[in-house]
């Protein structure tokens, strides 16, 4: 029976996660581990400098007190499997889409990220929507996907950012294999003053706009599909090696 390792960015509390959780248990042991609060936009941190603690929820259920998703698959896998690797690691699903640049924030694909650093199978599931999110049908179609990747497998050094649009099952088009977007706004900072008449900062989006040319992750979701980017590890720009080459002359 397949083992499948769950986190996610919003918190163990959030529906996506306990969506994920209901969805896959029909293809094998599912153990979930998530922070105890909403850590969107936290990227791929991890806890070196305070001590962590884990509660159990409910069985094969656990929140790491302090912890990002991060530490939840290290944990998970070291601790809570003791070591022994999972089959597959899941991240979300999240309330709201990643894409574009937003993937290098998202705490959310950072869970992907990580459980392919420790050389498991992952993947990160968001929401194309904020509001009214349709979890039997979203989570239905992560479902499907992780039974397929259970069966065929990743390419080494590859995790999957995949995002589903928020509609009935029968009203989705199908799966397009994307590449990463790029969006056209940016967060805004809003300045208040404390009760001490001190300033304030507030970072926050302010809307969507993205690029939509055609198989980008964005075009694909609005669009009615499942989109899947294939992510890697491997962050080196191998065409700019030579373009900067000149440095090596110094
Ligand atoms: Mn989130």
């Amino acid at each position: 029976m397949p083992v499948i390792l769950i986190t996610n960015d919003d918190g163990y509390f959030s529906e996506g996660i306990r969506a994920l959780r209901d969805a896959l248990s029909d293809l094998g042991r599912v153990v979930v581990v998530a922070p105890d609060r909403n850590l969107s936009g936290v990227g791929h941190s991890l806890t070196f400098t305070e001590p962590l603690r884990m509660r159990r929820i409910d069985e094969d259920f656990y929140a790491v007190i302090g912890g990002t998703p991060a530490d939840c698959i290290h944990l998970g896998y070291y601790v809570l499997l003791d070591g022994k690797k999972p089959d597959i690691v899941c991240s979300g699903i999240n309330q709201g889409p990643n894409l574009g640049e937003d993937i290098t924030y998202s705490g959310t694909v950072s869970g992907a990220m990580e459980g392919r650093i420790l050389g498991i199978p992952s993947l990160a599931f968001s929401v194309f929507g904020v509001e009214n999110i349709l979890w039997k049908d979203v989570s239905d179609v992560a479902k499907d996907i992780v039974k397929h990747v259970i069966e065929k497998g990743l390419p080494e050094d590859t995790y999957l950012n995949v995002n589903i649009p928020n509609l009935r099952r029968d009203d989705i088009k199908g799966v397009r294999i994307t590449r990463q977007g790029k969006r056209n706004y940016k967060e805004k900072v809003f300045k208040y003053t404390d009760p001490y008449g001190k300033p304030l900062y507030w970072i926050a989006a302010q809307q969507f706009a993205w690029d939509s040319e055609e198989n980008t992750d964005y075009w694909a979701v609005a669009n009615g599909y499942v989109s899947v980017t294939p992510l890697h590890i491997d962050m080196t720009n191998y065409k700019a090696m030579e373009t900067i080459r000149f440095l090596e002359e110094i």
